[in-house]
Parts: structure tokens; sequence; C-alpha cells
């Protein structure tokens, strides 16, 4: 996998069945299959920039217990995102029917990491976002040297309110 400038691993390894994991980075989710023969070659299947998602939410069925994610994206298309836990639960020799609530414990949990993790970066990028629109706004105001009116975008040549000529720094 091939990570761009700035993108670092978050999260690795996320289970999604044979040959197939989920990796979350600082930028992007991650679909990827092993399609190595003899050793393992990672290869991106599907890759969702973090930008477009909207939400993600943990879903759990009430009738069987089972979990999965929930993902949205800002199109408003929503997909399903199940985890797999592979034998890693069977941890115990207890009764089947133990087993199957140890089962959706630990597959709920599994979930509910990725959903963790994946939030923290939307706020991330939110919060980067916010940040971002205030310095421009707050770098685009000035004031017009004649009318004292606020200008609110950089690219007004004259004052929109008396018709000053704004560019020129001499004139300012
Ligand atoms: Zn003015």
């Amino acid at each position: 996998m091939k990570l761009k400038r700035d993108e670092k691993v978050i999260m690795d390894n996320g289970p999604l069945g044979l040959k197939k994991k989920l990796t979350l980075t600082n930028k992007r989710l991650i679909f990827q299959k092993d399609e190595g023969i003899f050793n393992v070659k990672w290869n991106q299947e599907k890759v969702i920039p973090l930008n477009n998602i909207e939400d993600v939410y943990l879903e759990t069925k009430a009738f069987t217990g089972m979990s999965s994610m929930k993902v949205k994206l800002k199109k408003g298309k929503r997909f399903e995102l199940s985890l797999s836990l592979g034998d890693s639960w069977l941890l115990n020799d207890s009764s089947e029917d133990k087993m199957e609530k140890e089962k959706s414990t630990q597959l709920k949990m599994l979930h509910y990491r990725w959903v963790k993790a994946i939030t923290n970066q939307l706020m991330r990028l939110d919060e980067e976002k916010k940040t971002l629109e205030t310095k421009e706004k707050t770098e685009y105001i000035q004031e017009c040297p004649k009318c004292g009116k606020k200008i609110t975008k950089e690219n007004y040549k004259y004052c929109p309110f008396c018709g000053r000529l704004l560019k020129s720094k001499y004139l300012f």
C-alpha cells in the first residue's frame, strides 16, 4: 500500500474475512486483498477518502445480537461493513450458548473499536476544516480605509460600499 504525503496508518488488520483486511489512515479507509501466491501481497480493492464520510456508527441487531458498522457517505449513500472474528474469539470451552454470547460481545467490541477510531479521525478533520475556515475569514476581512466598512472578500478590487480602490498598497 502506498501512503500519500502526510498520511499515516491509524489502525490496520481489520478482519474482513478470507485474505481481506481493512486499514484506516488519517486520510482514507482502505479495503485490501491479499493477492500474493507465496507471499502476502496486499492490494487496494477499494478506497474511501475520509472526506467523503459523513458518519459512522455501530449497529447491533436486536434479535441476533450481531453487530456491524454502518458507514454513511456525504452523498447520502450508506453501506454496511462487517468485520469477522475468525477463530480468535474461541477462548474457552464453555457451552455453545455462552460461546454465542461471547462471540457477539467480542464482535461488538471489535466493531466499536473501529467505529471509535474512524469517528476520531472524522472529528479531527472537522476541527481542521473549521480552523482553516476561521483563518481564511480573518485573513480576508479588512477595513475599507475610506468608509471603514468591513470587507469580507480578499478579491474585491474596489470597496463594495464606497468604490474606493483597494488593491494598491499605496492607497492604504
Ligand atoms: Zn469603502
